[in-house]
């Protein structure tokens, strides 16, 4: 196939998440929120207090209403700790207060401590002047009740589920998970702790995806290894086409006699995309088998990860409702020459290195170390070439999981 009939990667990108739309999972869950890292939140999540909920000191130091106040140092007439709820301030006292504790009522000021001396009396001379609302944080600068603080669709992490445990909530409203089931197919792969025999190599992309299927709200259901076998590929296919919201595989997907999975694709199923222009993951093939999609990754590993992160990340997040599934990237010079224009968009292993992306030495679509070694990709669009200092688009791994 020439490189012009290739699909170009936005095009290929667009089929799928138009896929997705179709796609979107139903069905939600409650689920604690000590569980709900990596999930996708069902319903807007909607304040039900204001935060905070009553006015708190900013400061450890003393309370005083500074209308009344004339600049005379104050007696003390209470202390409050965070924690506790205050008595009315006496008028012509300030009170002791640490931080994170109530205002009580009729103070509009906190002056730091370091901004006080106490005199041998026990009262309070203040040494800077404060103005109203001073170190006070107000009640409801954060959120009022009924704000809605996330959205649908929201990817849940750290932040989030902070923001659902400072409203109180233990269970927070998720999509359900996708089940993703997970197919090696090749003659050659063997799983790590059996013996490698002649010719044999251990399969890595179960060992890749399942955990960044997970990372992404996954349900893996390991489906094992196919050998290159058109029949056992089919009936494969059949048994698990039931059951899994997408099929996942890698292998067999290129043109050779021995590539089963694209030829049933094809042959038993509807294709939707094949050969793409990327590199590496040319081959990567998708249609419909029964059903169910099924996402066939090359199987080199650099292909297998490119494909997966560029392409299969953005439909498992879009069925379960999220809208943002393009990566966060930025333009980076590099640090190199790319003399050479290539036909097919590349998505190089580079590291940032001085501010510069600079390439891992093998970028070998069997190599798989050089991802662990690079921090991102770095596209190089078609038929472009690059002089150190140039810039390409840089999208970190981290945008990736
Ligand atoms: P294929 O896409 O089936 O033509 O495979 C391309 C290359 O990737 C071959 O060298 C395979 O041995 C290798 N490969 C395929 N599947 C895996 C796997 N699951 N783990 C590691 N390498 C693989
Ligand atoms: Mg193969």
């Amino acid at each position: 196939m020439s490189a012009s009939a290739l699909m170009p990667v936005e095009e290929a990108i667009r089929r799928l998440l138009e896929m997705a739309e179709a796609q979107r999972l139903q069905d939600s869950e409650s689920v604690p929120v000590s569980a709900a890292r990596q999930r996708v939140l069902a319903a807007d999540l909607v304040a039900t207090l204001d935060l905070p909920p009553w006015p708190n000191s900013a400061m450890d130091g003393y309370a005083l209403n500074v209308d009344d106040w004339d600049g005379q140092p104050l007696p003390v007439s209470q202390q409050v700790f965070a924690g506790q709820a205050p008595e009315a301030l006496t008028p012509g006292t300030c009170a002791r207060i640490f931080t994170g504790a109530p205002i009580p009522e009729g103070a509009n000021g906190v002056q730091m401590q370091e901004n006080t001396e106490v005199l041998d009396d026990g009262r309070i001379r203040f040494t800077q002047a404060l103005n109203v609302g001073s170190n006070i944080r107000p009640q409801g600068q954060e959120n009022r009740a009924g704000d809605v603080l996330l959205h649908a669709g929201q990817r849940l992490g750290p932040f989030e589920l902070a923001v659902a445990a400072a409203q109180g909530c233990t269970h927070v409203q998720v999509v359900r998970r996708p089940r993703v089931a997970l197919l090696s197919t090749g003659n050659e792969l063997v799983e790590p702790g059996t013996p490698l025999k002649p010719g044999s190599i251990y399969n890595s992309n179960r060992t890749l995806l399942s955990h960044w299927l997970s990372a992404l709200g996954c349900d893996v259901i390991d489906a094992g290894i196919v050998p290159d076998d058109l029949r056992q590929t089919r009936l494969t296919l059949e048994h698990l086409q039931h059951a899994t919201d997408l099929i996942l595989t890698t292998g067999g997907v290129s043109a050779g006699d021995a590539d089963c999975l694209g030829q049933v694709l094809r042959e038993c199923g509807k294709p939707l995309l094949w050969k793409l222009s990327i590199k590496p993951g040319k081959p990567l093939t998708v249609g419909q088998f029964g059903p169910v999609p099924v996402m066939g990754l090359p199987g080199n590993p650099a292909s297998a990860l490119v494909t997966f992160g560029l392409l299969a990340r953005p439909y498992l997040l879009r069925i379960q409702g999220v809208e943002a599934v393009e990566p966060l990237s930025f333009p980076i010079p590099v640090g190199f020459a790319w003399p050479k224009p290539g036909s097919r968009r590349e998505y190089l292993r580079a590291r940032l290195e001085g501010g510069r992306a600079v390439l891992y030495p093998n970028q070998s679509s069997g190599v798989l170390l050089g991802a662990s070694w690079a921090d991102g990709l770095l596209e190089v669009l078609e038929n472009r070439t690059l002089a150190v200092g140039d810039t390409a688009r840089f999208i970190p791994f981290s945008e990736l999981s």
